[in-house]
């Protein structure tokens, strides 16, 4: 009887040994929830690792769509909206994320020189470049547009939290900035959540959240912009940035041969023809990624660079057309170049 209670006790001891080894492995290296969704007019993918993951994205998703209700061009919901069909006549009060938002544009339209340029909504829709009404506009129609512009009249009521826009016909658009900051604010959530460890892309708005599980760096790859997506020119490694990249092959449509894309030279009114395919910023909020990646996309290379530089904890990645890759002097500690067609020189 004593035996068979010893080999009771000890068959009991093993196999709660067992489940202990067991669950610690699976808890040291487990499976991120995985989750595809569609919001801001794009492809969002989450990976995210951690205890409270689903309800950490079940928080996020519903922040991204509050950002999307408040900042659409197109739903009458929308503060941009109302902003903008009340141009050349009232202010209109709007919600706490709009202001900021709009506030961060115009200070980055300040510092690019108005290549960033969020009164640039006229001109977007007069293109509709991604939508069924896309096509190339008259000189006429894009004088016009082009004339509506302009990042300095934009008046900010930060007492009342409203916004107008002085001149009839004058449009924001936040397209060049908005995911940037729903990035940001789901990296909050889920940094509020306990998550350690997360990749979030809004559309290729990338943030990585701490390190990968197993300590290491991420590696996030650089498309090659003369490739179909998920083909990568090189890699990034690093942990707790946001990479964002903007490129001339994300949305465009094609006309006797030549490519009509949908950022905008704010100057011609025509889709920015800098000489570059595509521009990578590597930073701390994905907000200033975003703007920037817009401006030193319409800048070029040379002023593109020197803007990057100048601002601190920003590295830049521009492509040019010649398959020639430039850097701005502290992007050479985090980008490894693994295509061979491309040359990559380092900053200075
Ligand atoms: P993506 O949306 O492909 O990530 P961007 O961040 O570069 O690319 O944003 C492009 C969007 O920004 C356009 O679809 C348009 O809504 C808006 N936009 C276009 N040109 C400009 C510009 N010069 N300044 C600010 N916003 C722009
Ligand atoms: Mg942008």
């Amino acid at each position: 009887m004593r035996i068979l209670k010893k080999v009771f006790l000890a068959v009991i001891l093993g196999i709660i040994l067992f489940l202990a080894i067991f669950f610690m492995k699976s808890v040291k290296r487990p499976h991120p929830l995985e989750q595809t969704s569609y919001a801001l007019g794009t492809i969002l993918h989450f990976q995210i690792w951690g205890k409270d993951a689903n309800q950490a994205l079940e928080k996020a998703l519903s922040r991204i769509h509050d950002i999307e209700v408040h900042m659409s061009t197109h739903d009458p919901n929308s503060d941009i909206y109302k902003v903008n069909v009340s141009s050349g006549s009232s202010f209109v009060p709007v919600h706490e994320d709009t202001f900021y938002v709009v506030e961060k544009a115009i200070d980055y339209a300040y510092k690019s020189s108005g290549t960033f340029e969020p009164t640039i909504g006229g001109l977007v829709n007069l293109w509709g470049i991604g939508t069924p009404e896309e096509r190339l506009p008259s000189e006429e129609e894009i004088a016009n547009a082009v004339s509506l512009i302009g990042y300095e009249e934009v008046q900010l009521d930060r007492k009342n939290m409203s916004i107008r826009l002085p001149r009839s016909g004058q449009h924001l658009d936040l397209g060049g900035i908005a995911k940037g900051y729903a990035a940001d604010e789901v990296v909050a959530i889920l940094k509020r959540k306990g998550i350690k460890s997360a990749l979030v892309d809004l559309g290729g708005n990338i943030f990585v959240l701490g390190t990968k599980p197993d300590s290491t760096l991420w590696n996030v790859g650089v498309q090659n912009p003369l490739e179909p997506r998920g083909q990568y020119l090189g890699v990034l490694r690093v942990s707790n940035k946001s990479v964002v990249t903007s490129g001339n092959y994300e949305r465009f449509f094609e006309k006797d041969g030549k490519r009509y894309h949908h950022i905008f030279d704010p100057a011609t009114g025509y889709p920015a023809e800098s000489g570059l395919l595509s521009v990578t910023i590597l930073s701390d909020r994905s907000i200033d990624g975003d703007a920037l990646s817009t401006a030193l996309f319409v800048l070029g290379k040379e002023e593109g660079l020197k803007l990057a530089s100048s601002i601190e904890g920003v590295e830049a990645l521009v492509v040019t057309k010649e398959k020639k890759i430039y850097g701005t002097a502290g992007m050479d500690d985090f980008f490894k170049l693994t295509n061979k067609e491309y040359t990559y020189e380092k900053g200075k």
